[in-house]
């Protein structure tokens, strides 16, 4: 069995053709992920006995010729930032070194539904704060693709899985780009889907209003079978959506011949010459497969930066409260009073960059800076989804560079927050209007370095986005 190579179609095959039983496939994944993982440090723990149980429940179904679940069979990585019931769930940080979720995630119930195999959770930024995975107090993820490089934040880990061929799919976080800018430095799919359509329900949370779960995968069908199982209201979670959820494969291998594509010009002035010509090369691979490309005008594309570290860092400064020692957390033990115990539990427990953020923004939720800086930020985001809603009257999708470059070196950018803030350049729009959007591999740099394509939709219109990936990836010779 060729563990790096699988697909979600491949496993389906091999276990229809009884080549291999699920539990043989499960042990086979988690022994060679194991195996490859000191290369990369992407996994943090594997989730030995809950694999094989999962495994176990499918090889019954087979076993009682039952119709098997979409994902039956699957090698799963997930985040470690999403709860899993009995599991540690660390979210990269030293604070929650022991913490044992007593639940689990509602993506991750789907999943196990589904028939999929979670192996193990996979190392980030801490509580998902950082673009380059080195923000984790166990240790920067390492490139598959290029061993000396970052693979991309916060969902580094689950970007590296896939890529190394350690996990089929997995799992990841996006808040400003989290999932697409990894999706991008290592060479796979990546999905955020529109903000509701998968539950928040056990997604630790850093920026409630911006915080969304979202598929990994090797190719874009395998991506929107993840994402159609996971996708739908949950009662949990009051901002799940109650849209209902098309087939995602029906869209696939329909013509996009007709289709509007706008290019914002704002997204390519400045840009790293490389990275453009992918993206033009890319651009030009739409025009031949008869999409009309249209260079479109996002005029509060320049705010999104600031208006982001604005409105994440206020919400994540209430959100990262709970954590004072008291519950979940380690705590501090030389502490003489209450109040020294919640300073030191959080001082010693939380990295530089959560302290960071935390500081900026109880700043900007001050009461003096309140209206200046928070309320204001508000504003310039109903701006920047407004245009959104302006260019989805005149096209169908959106295209844009994911990052403005490829995979960094590890340690080159960590000592210039702002430096690192602007990877995110052209991802967190997206996120600020809470529109589908995802990264589709779009060829490499002269040095080898993946470069992804960044495409969007209107809310809700998944559809037409994956339709349009499809297209592309097989048109282009990504698929895999
Ligand atoms: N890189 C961005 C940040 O540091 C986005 C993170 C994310 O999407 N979780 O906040």
């Amino acid at each position: 069995m060729n563990i790096p190579a699988l697909t979600i179609g491949a496993v389906k095959k091999s276990l229809a053709e009884k080549e291999i039983s699920a539990v043989e496939l499960a042990q086979e994944a988690l022994r060679f992920a194991k195996e490859e993982n000191p290369k990369t440090n992407a996994y943090l723990l594997f989730s030995d006995e809950r694999a094989v149980a999962a495994a176990q429940a499918v090889d019954a179904q087979i076993a009682r010729g039952e119709t098997l679940g979409p994902l039956a069979g699957v090698p799963i990585a997930v985040k470690d930032v999403i709860v899993t019931k009995g599991v540690r769930t660390t979210c990269g940080s030293k604070l929650l070194e022991h913490y044992i979720p007593p639940y689990d995630a509602t993506a991750v119930q789907r999943i196990e539904a589904a028939g999929g195999v979670i192996i193990g959770k996979t190392n980030c930024d801490e509580f998902a704060m950082g673009s380059s995975n080195e923000n984790s107090a166990y240790g920067p993820v390492r490139n598959p693709v290029a061993l000396d490089r970052v693979p991309g934040g916060s969902s580094g880990g689950s970007g590296a899985v896939v890529a190394q061929g350690t996990a089929v799919v997995s799992l990841g976080s996006d808040t400003g780009g989290s999932i697409r800018q990894p999706a991008s430095f290592c060479g796979v799919v990546g999905v955020t889907p529109t903000y509701g359509r998968v539950s928040r329900y056990g997604l630790v949370a850093f920026a409630s209003s911006l915080d969304h779960i979202g598929p990994f995968a090797r190719n874009v069908s395998d991506a929107a079978t993840l994402l159609q199982v996971m996708a739908g209201r949950d009662a949990m979670d009051m901002t799940s959506a109650a849209a209902p959820v098309p087939d995602y494969a029906a869209s696939f291998g329909k013509p996009v011949k007709g289709m509007k594509i706008g290019l914002p010009k704002e997204y390519f002035e400045g840009l790293a010459s490389e990275t453009g010509d992918r993206i033009r090369a890319g651009v030009a691979l739409l025009e031949q497969q008869g999409c009309e490309v249209h260079e479109i005008s996002m005029p509060h594309t320049s705010y999104a930066i600031a208006t982001y570290y604005i409105i994440a860092t206020a919400e994540a400064s209430a959100n990262l409260a709970r954590y004072d020692g008291v519950r979940y957390t380690t705590r501090s033990a030389n502490s003489a009073t209450l109040s020294d115990m919640y300073t030191k539990s959080r001082g010693e427990g939380f990295g530089d960059e959560c302290k960071r953020r935390i500081m900026l923004g109880t700043y900007v939720l001050s009461s003096g800076y309140y209206d200046a800086y928070y309320i204001k930020a508000q504003r310039v985001r109903s701006l920047i989804a407004k245009d959104f809603a302006n260019a989805f009257e005149q096209v169908d999708a959106i295209v844009t560079p994911v990052s403005p470059f490829p995979a960094f070196r590890i340690g080159e950018k960590t000592s210039d927050p702002i430096q690192m803030y602007l990877s995110d350049i052209y991802t967190i729009t997206g996120s600020l209007a809470g529109v589908p959007c995802m990264s589709v591999p779009c060829g490499v740099t002269g040095e080898g370095l993946p470069v992804g394509m960044q495409i969007l939709t209107k809310h809700f219109g998944e559809e037409k986005m994956f339709q349009l990936a499809h297209a592309f990836e097989q048109a282009g010779g990504f698929a895999v």
